[in-house]
């Protein structure tokens, strides 16, 4: 399994997420199920949930057992293999990725570190909160990065409101606060508040008066990287919900009780959720490989590492300028999803011995769900720049669903996601909306 030595390339991609799993599908597809190249993905968990739906597992609106996708079986349909593990290390020399040793839950050993050769490596290994070293938020903040914490937070959210509603104090709140009002921070605040009255109505929890959500955001306004028009349109649906919006707020430090803001206000909160600001994993910087302060790894326009051009990263995990314009790419599924797409064509081009063209995104819109059945959308750059065009409530969520359903066609085929979507359909008419256990 040690460094490549078969007559057929071996292609190996790290990180089966937004863009690393719909990368691996395409190419096993193309070239691995025909035996033009060896296509190996690895990952650390063994599922794939795609990451925007997290706001919704930790409400319980989705249920990761029902959404996930298990690498080992769908590589075994798609042409590829998959390698469980969790990469640690890079001998950029000997062309190996380390794998670390893989424990269970109960600590019992179940494989030793590996080595996996390469000819070409792909890093798509996202990235996590930033919580710019602020004082207590590593210790006080329940964050959003992976299945297990949207588990947690989850859970946390059922206990408290169960406690407050069990208090029989209807003065008695739930004060959850959320720091970043970005796209994650708005939609996880709208679908907390949307459970909450959805267990008030199967009559368990407390009642949506108690509960008191706040966003805290740096900046002027949420959603500060879109449209002004959208933040307002996202603060008018927020305010008719009753969460409360703190901007020009930045968090000084982070306690058992709440958050402490510079301005000297003091937000108590019972549960914090940190879900501002992206950084690559810190052992990124360790691998020998030219990255920025966030972590990221330094890519070019044709997503090759500035260090080590068999190397290339995309997603959250890699710092990539725009093949028109050199503008840094955004930390988002769009992005990753469109990396991913024109990868797969570039790596086929390059194994040919042709050259690639630089990779240039094409902005689909800012879309931003607010609860079960609303969206806000900024569309301006799909119909045209000089129509300031958006969308509100259910042709907005209608349009935001579908970002889902795109994954899920680029990883299962058109015909099985549309099955898929039925099935949904099907099983949400006979089950509860939420889960609650
Ligand atoms: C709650 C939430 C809501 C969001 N909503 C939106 C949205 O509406 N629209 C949008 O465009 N974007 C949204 N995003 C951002 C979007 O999820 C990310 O930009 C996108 O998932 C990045 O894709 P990726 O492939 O780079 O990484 P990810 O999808 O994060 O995948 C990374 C993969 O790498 C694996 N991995 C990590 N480290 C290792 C390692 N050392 N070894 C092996 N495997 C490893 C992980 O297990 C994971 O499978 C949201 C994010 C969150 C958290």
């Amino acid at each position: 399994m040690g460094s490549s030595k078969a007559s057929i390339p071996r292609i190996v991609i790290v990180g089966g997420g937004a863009g690393g799993l719909e990368l691996a599908t395409k190419l096993g597809r193309r070239l691995g199920a025909k035996k033009r190249a060896e296509i190996v993905l690895i990952d650390a968990a063994a599922t794939h949930i795609w990451k925007p739906l997290l706001h919704e597992v930790a409400t319980g609106a989705l249920n990761t057992g029902e959404d996930e996708v298990n690498y080992f079986g769908h590589a075994h349909r798609n042409g590829y293999r998959f390698e469980f593990g969790y990469m640690d290390g890079l001998d950029r020399e000997r062309k190996v990725v380390r794998i670390a040793e893989v424990r269970d839950d109960t600590d019992e050993l179940l494989a030793e570190p590996r080595e996996i050769g390469y000819d070409t490596l792909v890093l798509a290994l996202g990235a996590i909160a930033n919580d710019f070293g602020t004082p207590g938020a590593q210790d006080h903040c329940m964050f959003l990065n992976t299945p297990e914490d949207a588990e947690k937070l989850r859970k946390k959210i059922l206990a408290l409101s169960f406690a407050v509603g069990a208090s029989g104090n209807p003065v008695k709140k739930l004060n959850i606060g959320i720091v970043g009002g970005g796209p994650t921070g708005v939609e996880l605040a709208a679908e907390i508040d949307h459970t909450i009255r959805e267990m008030h109505n199967y009559g368990a929890g407390l009642t949506p008066a108690q509960l008191e959500i706040t966003i805290i955001e740096g900046a002027e306004r949420i959603l500060s990287t879109a449209p002004e028009s959208l933040s307002h349109y996202a603060t008018d649906a927020l305010a008719e919900r009753g969460i409360l919006v703190a901007c020009n707020s930045r968090v000084s430090e982070v306690t058992d009780a709440g958050f402490a803001l510079a301005n000297g206000r003091t937000i108590a909160s019972d549960i914090r959720v940190w879900a501002a600001g992206v950084k690559a994993a810190p052992w990124l910087t360790t691998l020998g490989l030219a990255t920025n302060r966030f972590n990221q790894i330094e890519v070019t326009t044709t997503l090759q590492t500035l260090t080590d051009k068999h190397i290339f990263a995309l997603g959250d995990c890699a710092n990539a300028p725009d093949g028109e314009g050199g503008k840094p790419l955004s930390a988002t599924a769009q992005v990753a999803h469109q990396q991913a797409s024109w990868l797969a064509d570039a790596l086929e081009t390059l194994l040919a011995g042709r050259e690639v063209k630089p990779f240039v995104f094409k902005p689909q819109g800012v879309i931003v769900s607010i609860g079960k059945h609303t969206a806000v959308a900024s569309l301006a750059s799909v119909v045209g720049p000089k129509r300031d065009y958006y969308v509100e409530g259910r042709g907005a969520k209608l349009i935001y669903a579908s970002l889902y359903r795109l994954h899920q066609a680029a990883v299962h085929g058109w015909v099985l996601a549309g099955l898929l979507w039925i099935g949904d359909k099907l099983r949400r008419a006979a089950q509860p909306a939420l889960k609650l256990h």
